[in-house]
């Protein structure tokens, strides 16, 4: 039996431990090791909309958009199953306004995925007094429930956990037959890959049970209702590197929020939260024999740098990832 380990708890590294599961279940005992978990992760705070920025990039157009068709379904699978509440996987409809840029209406890697992409009509327009805009149908994720529904699908399936902090890669080395790096930001250390970059992002997450359409203006003010709570957003500051709340962030986001939506204003703040979405010009799955001045050798994976797109791309970099992790372990690919 072969001995495959993913380091990373967060979307991508769950994800990936799973679907390892489903391809390997009599070749492969898998193993999770993570320094942070559940609500201490990236991905708990993450929106999780199902819309590609057009900067979301793999190797190639072909690899990004293979990536984005397994991904989408894969989510629409779960979210016409009995399990769709329990993983927190849904679909759902809104809007993308502007007043300048008629860009935003327009999104070729979203299009060709979704049940419903139109432009707005001149009355939804008049409506929201907005001169550029689009509808469509998508699917959002809501990690505080995808990454226990994964926890627990992969503790019952066998699955061991540790919890660790690794100050490197080579501490795996001689231990596993492969190692599946997914540690997001994290890697920036552990790879030594200075192309990773923090995109500083703040949100509230609020009870408004009312909202049941997303709305995005020109992208930076964003409103994603999800099962439990709505996400308002938002910044994206790159390479920024606070965690703190900053209060005129708070005020600038709650502003255009309410301005957008004005019943907002009635809504009850659950929390504030800051994260770092863990960015990479070209997002990296691919295989490396690394190889460590002790003369020690270890074949990994790589599966980070998903930027703000890791909740959604996560399964399609995730069954990439799976199967070169059957190429590297010599095993015949299973079909995922
Ligand atoms: C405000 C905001 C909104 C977002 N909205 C969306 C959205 O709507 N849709 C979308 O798809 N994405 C969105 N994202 C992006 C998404 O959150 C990230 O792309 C995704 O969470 C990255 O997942 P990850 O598993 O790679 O990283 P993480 O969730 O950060 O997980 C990394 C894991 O690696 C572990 N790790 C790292 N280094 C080490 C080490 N040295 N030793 C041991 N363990 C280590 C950590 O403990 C952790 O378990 C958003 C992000 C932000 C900040």
């Amino acid at each position: 039996m072969a001995s495959v380990c993913v380091v990373g708890a967060g979307v991508v590294g769950l994800t990936t431990a799973t679907l390892l599961q489903e391809a390997l279940p009599d070749t492969a005992s898998v193993t999770l090791i993570a320094d942070k978990f559940k609500k201490d992760t990236t991905s708990d705070g993450a929106a999780g909309i199902f819309r590609p920025g057009l900067q979301f990039q793999g190797s190639s157009a072909q690899v990004t958009r293979q990536w984005l068709r397994d991904s989408y379904g894969y989510f629409h699978d779960i979210s016409t199953s009995e399990e769709a509440s329990t993983a927190g996987v849904k679909p759902i409809s809104g809007f993308i306004l502007s007043s300048k840029n008629p860009s935003i209406t327009r999104n070729p890697l979203l299009e060709p995925l979704v049940p419903e992409y139109r432009m707005c009509t001149d009355q939804e327009l008049q409506l929201f007094d907005y001169k550029y805009g689009c509808y469509f149908t998508t699917l959002m994720t809501e990690c505080r429930r995808f990454l226990p529904y994964l926890t627990d699908q992969f503790s019952s399936r066998g699955g061991r956990v540790i919890e660790r902090h690794l100050e490197s890669l080579e501490q795996l080395a001689g231990h596993f037959d492969v190692v599946c790096n997914c540690t997001g930001y994290g890697a920036r250390d552990l790879c030594a890959d200075l192309s990773v970059t923090p995109i500083r992002g703040q949100v509230f997450k609020v009870r408004a049970p009312w909202i049941k359409n997303f709305m995005y203006e020109d992208y930076d003010t964003y409103i994603v209702p999800g099962f439990d709570y709505v996400t308002l957003g938002g910044t994206r500051q790159f390479d920024s590197h606070s965690l703190e709340i900053d209060k005129y962030d708070s005020m600038a986001i709650w502003d255009r929020c309410v301005r957008l939506v004005p019943s907002l204003k009635d809504a009850e703040v659950i929390q504030e939260w800051v994260g770092w979405r863990p960015y990479r010009p070209v997002v990296r799955v691919e295989k490396e024999v690394m190889a460590f001045d002790s003369g020690k050798t270890l074949k990994v994976v790589h599966n980070y740098g998903h930027g703000g797109y890791g909740v959604m791309a996560s399964p399609g970099t995730s069954m990439h990832a799976v199967r070169l992790v059957q190429e590297m372990l010599d095993v015949p690919r299973a079909k995922l």
